[in-house]
């Protein structure tokens, strides 16, 4: 059966592959699709495009940093991600809030240095943004290789947990869009939208469930089920809603290269939802081997 891995990360965001090296090792590892979803960005569709491997379908997308209501009343919104499959990449409205949400993850990020500097920690702008290509978009995890390379931590895990989640006095939050805004954003620009781990709990807070079902009213077109951050017993809840509420229940491994230790499609697909994905999608075609099926 194919293997479908729906959502990975370049160095266009906080993956340690380059977009080519994406479409690579996903080809060497026997990945049939993959779908390069970089955090607020359409940079790395270009270069992925170009290098895409004989055989490899490439799936044009991106992870849209959003704020969801939680579901539980007096609670303000929370942080959420919303994948974003085949959309118009140059939607106007699209196009400008993501450029609004690259430009704030520059200022937070420096904000975040700031703070750890005054604090003592051996960290400067200089050195954490010495990982990321001109434009990519800046994330924890470039602040977070940073504390490994000056030893203060031994992994972008530890520094996460101990120093950069979202509890932490460091965390400094950025106005993301309104995950509302967001759906109606994609689908009009001919994407399909799906929540990303909506029960990521090792994360932080995270959504009632109740709220995905608020969504299909925007036009939420799937939820991710299958993501390494999810327990058995959620994903089963999951994968109930979708199929009540008619969404598409899909996996991916979320690789982000080294800064994470979950390799290309340690979760996958059904190629079944992965073809009514693509019928659904009017922005632009998947690229390579299934193009024009
Ligand atoms: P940011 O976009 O700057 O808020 O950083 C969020 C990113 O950090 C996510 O996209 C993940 O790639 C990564 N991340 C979030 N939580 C963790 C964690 N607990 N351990 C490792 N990486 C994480
Ligand atoms: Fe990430
Ligand atoms: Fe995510
Ligand atoms: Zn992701």
């Amino acid at each position: 059966m194919a293997r479908i891995d729906l959502h990975t990360h370049s160095t266009v965001s906080d993956g340690t592959d380059s977009p080519s090296e994406l479409v690579a090792a996903a080809s060497a590892a026997g990945v049939d699709v993959v779908a390069i979803t970089d955090h607020d960005t359409t940079g790395g569709w270009a270069e992925a495009a170009e290098a895409c491997p004989p055989g490899l379908t490439l799936v044009r997308g991106a992870e849209f940093s959003c704020l969801s209501p939680t579901g539980r009343d007096g609670e303000d919104r929370c942080s959420v991600h919303l994948l974003g499959y085949l959309f118009d990449p140059e939607h106007p409205a699209l196009v400008t809030e993501q450029a609004r949400l690259r430009e704030e993850r520059v200022t937070r990020l420096h904000t975040m240095i700031g703070r750890m500097a005054d604090d003592g920690y051996p960290v400067d702008v200089e050195t954490v943004f010495s990982y990321l290509p001109e434009g990519a978009s800046a994330g924890r995890p470039h602040l977070a290789r940073a504390l490994v390379s000056a030893g203060v931590v031994a992994s972008v895990d530890e520094a996460f947990a101990k120093l950069l989640h979202n509890d932490s006095p460091y965390y400094v939050p950025r106005a993301d869009t309104a995950v509302e805004t967001a759906v109606e954003m994609i689908r009009t620009a001919g994407g399909v939208p799906v929540f990303a781990h909506p029960l990521a709990r090792t994360r932080g807070t995270v959504i009632e469930p109740s709220v995905l079902v608020d969504l299909v009213g925007h036009g939420l077109g799937g939820i991710e089920v299958d993501h390494p951050n999810h327990v058995p017993a959620d994903r089963e809840l999951l994968r109930g809603l979708a199929a009540e509420h008619g969404l598409l229940a899909t996996g991916s491994s979320d690789y982000h290269g080294t800064n994470k230790t979950t390799p290309l499609a340690a979760e996958t697909t059904d190629p079944e939802v992965f073809e009514a994905l693509v019928a659904r999608a009017t922005g632009v075609g998947v690229v390579g081997a299934s193009a024009g099926r």
